[in-house]
């Protein structure tokens, strides 16, 4: 088995995160730890922090950082991210999460944040051909659907677009991206953590520039 591995992905919405960081997951054998399932599974559990998510979500918003920080500093204390580390995709997505994410590191460093590049243009087509399976989180697309009637391959959950999927949303979205996370990337580069990766092409393609680019900065 691989030694597993400590890794952040960095990207604007659409780049690919979901669809890489799961494929990652499974070849390093670490948890996917997506800070949007996580909303989205509150918000299906009907509890009062789902409810005001939700209105944050559709909106484009972000939740706020100490809510945030909270949830993740928990599940990375968790026994199956202590031991063998994690694929974190979604945080952190502003300066203060970054730097609150070092210190619940402090002990046990980050060990890649990788960033994957898709040009704006491309993404808002991406992100509006995204369809999402309602029960596990699989990602499809127009182009690609499920093999029979919008029902997902792997668990025969619906598959549907997302409420946050919207033209209106998305352009919020993009627009936060470029104001709070972007900076991230300079942050990173300069702590000499940043693997930049081309994200266009198809996932087998992406992927394996992405297990290059880690194994990469792993020998280095
Ligand atoms: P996307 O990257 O396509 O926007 P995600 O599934 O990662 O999708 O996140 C969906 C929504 O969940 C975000 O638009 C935001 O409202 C909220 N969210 C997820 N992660 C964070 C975070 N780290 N900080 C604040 N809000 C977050």
């Amino acid at each position: 088995m691989s030694n597993g591995i400590r890794l952040v992905l960095l990207g604007r919405q659409g780049a690919g995160k979901g669809t890489q960081a799961v494929r990652l997951a499974d070849h390093y054998d670490v948890p996917h730890i997506s800070t949007g399932d996580m909303l989205r599974a509150a918000v299906k559990d009907g509890t009062e922090f789902g409810l005001k998510a939700k209105a944050v979500m559709d909106a484009g918003g972000l939740v706020s950082d100490e809510i945030m920080v909270g949830v993740v500093h928990e599940r990375l204390h968790q026994a199956d991210a202590t031991s063998r580390g994690y694929i974190l995709d979604g945080f952190p997505r502003t300066e203060a999460q970054a730097r609150a994410l070092a210190e619940i590191t402090a002990d046990s460093p980050l060990e890649v944040v990788l960033n994957l590049e898709v040009p704006e243009a491309v993404v808002v087509e991406r992100i509006t051909k995204r369809r999402v399976c309602r029960s596990c989180g699989r990602i499809y697309s127009v182009d690609s659907p499920p093999a029979k009637d919008w029902i997902c391959d792997t668990d025969g959950g619906d598959v549907v677009q997302r409420d946050d999927d919207t033209e209106d949303a998305v352009r919020k979205r993009l627009e936060l991206y470029a104001a709070e996370t972007l900076p991230l990337v300079a942050f990173y580069s300069e702590a000499g953590q940043l693997v930049d990766v081309d994200g266009l092409g198809s996932a087998d393609e992406v992927f394996d520039r992405v297990v290059e680019g880690i194994s990469a900065r792993r020998a280095g």
